[in-house]
């Protein structure tokens, strides 16, 4: 008996390693058809990627293409559905589950979110022009026959747009006249510079010519019309309890519902600022002594976190600042042993391209899936030319203490190193499909893990413990996304008014009322994005303590961190079952 047990068992193993591998080698082949069958779906999206097979196909809105959407979406579900999870690896799982969302969202949009009826800001060309005449993955003249052909469509765009939007809301009529008007200049200065540098014929030259006054006129006739709409009665641009919650759920994909993230932002508002308070009070003496404390805490915190500010960078020694920080993360990760770091790719600093000056700061520029050996940039926005006034204000927000956060979260352990492991792993799903939550929530989750391991620039590579000062300002930096949680659920679900919604962001997460402004306006015309930083922070972070307890002494940072990042760009929820059964 025992023979033939141990027999059947061997079998039943060697089949489902067969089985296995076949079934992966099924899923891979279907996954290249299907990303194929999406670019011709959506040429847009594929030319943003660096797929530029259909850079001339520009798809006219109409209900026949939405149709068109519905049923490729629904012929991929059936089959989809279909595969057995069991059989595949955890990447291939993982890519399953990711193309299963990918389809019902896009089915869910057209059907039940509708913004193709109340958004007239998705209605727009210019940054996909804007994209072909800038970028040089192809030659000059070459793009520019390719434009031409994207041209031949777009008056008929902006008439089948016309005919989809009803009721729009105010915010984003207004944001799709602001947009469309911005975008003017693609057809005017940034096309004639093109056309001039070009080796096309006179006779082509004139026709790209020609054709781009009617696309000025058809856009300016968009524009017009939008302005003439009565919006005395408009949808309101908050989205609802209902659609809210489904949206943050195929968004974020998240083990969290909306409300539970919600409840976890508001409880760890109140914990950050007890413990911004018990800084203040202790740093008191040393920045603010002849003062008198107030009695209220928030209004105490806001004047320290002022006094700190105030040590900063000159706005010439800005770049420089952080191209300095780069190295000094890396051996301060590497004497910590808190992850590997590959250093065959190095990241390339720069001073931020002239397409997207003006936005200043910092962030990440990587090659997409079609570009792979491309290098990996960390733009660097500069302040040259800034008034003196505005430079300081800049300058005293990404101080002294926050440059350094920025550097942990853009670059080192966070956003750059994530990508590296993330292209360790190659899945063209998970590039495409990436889930913004766990990239965002990774690079949020290392400013704390940096500093509680000790990092602190002011303290040398061996220190053990970050300064109070750190502590106080990363506290400031992670109200940020704590705070931008609270504020989309309130006002898309809890009808937070603006009022409410700049006293929590002024008062309570102590931001300058420019920056508030600011987000205001971000959050009456988006929903759920600004959910995706804190939503993943917590998750990382409770993954990762739900592990520490089960594993004890047998826990590892460096191997958590570096198993975390294996799966690639997906959702925490899966890389948490997947973590989970490896330890069984
Ligand atoms: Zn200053
Ligand atoms: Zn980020």
């Amino acid at each position: 008996m025992k023979k033939v047990g141990f027999l059947v068992c061997l079998m039943m193993f060697s089949m489902s390693v067969f089985a296995g591998s076949r079934a992966d080698a099924r899923f891979d082949e279907y996954k290249e058809k299907v990303v194929k069958q999406m670019w011709r779906m959506y040429p847009g999206w594929a030319s943003s990627i660096g797929y530029h097979k259909y850079d001339s196909v520009l798809v006219i809105p109409t209900q026949a293409s939405r149709n068109e959407e519905l049923d490729f979406c629904e012929e991929q579900l059936k089959h989809l559905r279909k595969i057995d999870d069991s059989s595949l690896s955890d990447l291939n799982k993982i890519d399953l589950h990711l193309l299963i969302n990918q389809m019902e969202y896009a089915i869910w949009g057209i059907n039940e979110l509708k913004a193709w009826q109340w958004d007239p800001s998705q209605y727009n060309v210019s940054g996909a022009i804007a994209d072909m005449l800038g970028n040089d993955y192809a030659p000059l003249d070459d793009r520019l026959r390719n434009v031409y052909k994207k041209m031949l469509q777009i008056p008929l765009y902006y008439d089948v747009a016309r005919s989809n939007i009803k009721n729009p809301t105010a915010e984003h009529t207004q944001l799709a006249i602001d947009q469309n008007l911005g975008g003017l200049s693609v057809f005017t200065s940034d096309l004639e510079e093109a056309i001039k540098k070009s080796t096309l014929t006179d006779i082509e030259k004139e026709k790209i010519h020609t054709k781009s006054l009617l696309c000025v006129a058809a856009i300016k006739g968009y524009v017009d019309w939008l302005k003439a709409l009565n919006l005395s009665n408009a949808r309101s641009f908050r989205l609802g309890a209902d659609l809210y919650k489904q949206k943050f759920n195929f968004e974020i994909q998240s083990g969290y519902s909306a409300d539970e993230i919600f409840a976890k932002a508001e409880s760890h508002k109140k914990e950050l600022h007890q413990k911004m308070f018990e800084i203040t009070s202790q740093l008191w003496p040393k920045y603010l002594s002849a003062v008198t404390m107030p009695e209220d805490k928030l209004k105490a915190i806001k004047m320290m976190i002022d006094a700190l500010s105030q040590k900063h960078v000159k706005p010439g020694e800005f770049q420089k600042a952080i191209e300095q920080q780069i190295p000094y993360l890396v051996k301060f990760i590497q004497n910590k042993n808190l992850i590997y770091i590959d250093s065959t790719k190095p990241l390339v600093v720069r001073r931020e391209p002239d397409y997207m000056a003006g936005v200043a700061g910092a962030s990440i520029n990587a090659p997409g899936p079609y570009d792979k050996n491309g290098n990996t940039y960390y733009n660097v926005g500069s302040l040259d030319g800034w008034e003196a006034e505005k430079a300081e204000s800049y300058l005293r927000e990404y101080n002294h203490y926050i440059l350094q956060i920025l550097n942990i979260h853009e670059a080192i352990p966070g956003h750059y190193t994530q990508l590296v492991y993330a292209n360790q792993a190659p899945s063209i799903i998970k590039s495409i499909l990436g889930n913004n939550a766990m990239i965002e929530g990774w690079a949020v989750y290392t400013e704390r893990m940096m500093l509680e391991n000790g990092y602190d620039g002011d303290k040398g590579l061996e220190s053990t413990e970050a300064s109070p000062e750190m502590w106080l300002m990363y506290y400031k930096w992670n109200l940020r996304s704590t705070c931008n949680t609270i504020l989309d659920y309130k006002v898309h679900t809890k009808n937070m008014s603006k009022q409410d919604a700049m006293k929590l962001l002024t008062q309570e997460a102590f931001q300058q009322e420019a920056e508030a402004e600011g987000k205001w306006k971000r959050v009456s015309v988006t929903q759920v994005q600004l959910c995706c930083y804190f939503t993943g922070y917590t998750e990382i972070y409770d993954l990762r303590s739900m592990l520490m307890k089960k594993m004890g002494s047998n826990f590892k940072l460096k191997s958590f961190h570096e198993q975390f990042l294996s799966y690639g760009s997906s959702p925490v929820k899966y890389i948490k079952e997947m973590m989970l059964k490896e330890m069984h």
